[in-house]
């Protein structure tokens, strides 16, 4: 039997119970009282909202990439500002914010939403920004064969931003480039070109 939540969410492979007794725990080591009246749903909300953001863990991003279109194209296709959340796994904190994907497709084309659907399942796990940029890069270069590889993630970490340093308003920004990409400084500036051009518009949330 397999129960879903309100938000599509496979819930049987996640121990709830475990994740409430966990929260209730560091209620009570913060010095708070689990049993309060406002916190009484908290630890099971807590539960259903980790098994939404990790459920990534349960999924091969790999799938989405294996339909793809034999298409005799050979210039560049970017998805630019593709937003996501993700969860820092150093903090268990949340990052945001965009990814940019761009490919030099070698006769293997992807619908557009697939590669949505690819940073939605990274970033569903406990992540660093640098491990899924690397991540989603390697996933476009062994299923698609493409010449070319770039990803660039911008994000904002709540780790830095809450706690911490406290440097609200940075930026972090990674990239992973691959092929054609790297290997031709031509190619390479058509593609920042298209990813960095313009600006203007981009707003990180
Ligand atoms: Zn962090």
């Amino acid at each position: 039997m397999s129960f879903m939540s309100d938000t599509d969410t496979p819930l049987e492979n996640v121990d709830l119970p475990r994740i409430e007794k966990a929260v209730r725990e560091i209620l009570a080591a913060v010095g708070e009282d689990p049993d309060r009246e406002g916190l009484h749903e908290t630890p099971a909300r807590i539960a259903r909202m980790y098994a939404e953001l990790f459920r990534g863990l349960h999924e091969d991003p790999r799938v989405h990439l294996k339909k793809f279109f034999t298409e005799k194209y050979d210039e560049i296709v970017l998805v630019r500002d593709i937003s996501f959340n993700s969860m820092c796994e150093h903090h268990m904190l949340p990052f945001m914010g965009k990814a940019h994907i761009g490919y030099l497709p070698d006769g293997r084309v992807v619908g557009l939403s697939k590669l949505a659907r690819v940073v939605e399942s990274v970033a569903r796990r406990p992540q660093v920004q640098e491990r899924m940029t690397e991540t989603i890069a390697n996933l476009l270069v062994e299923e698609l064969n493409a010449k070319g590889v770039a990803v660039v993630i911008e994000a904002v970490h709540t780790c830095m931003t809450v706690r911490g340093v406290r440097k609200p308003g940075s930026v972090c920004v990674t990239s992973a480039i691959k092929g054609a990409f790297r290997n031709k400084p031509s190619t390479r500036a058509e593609i920042m070109t298209l990813i960095f051009g313009d600006r203007s518009n981009t707003h990180l949330p």
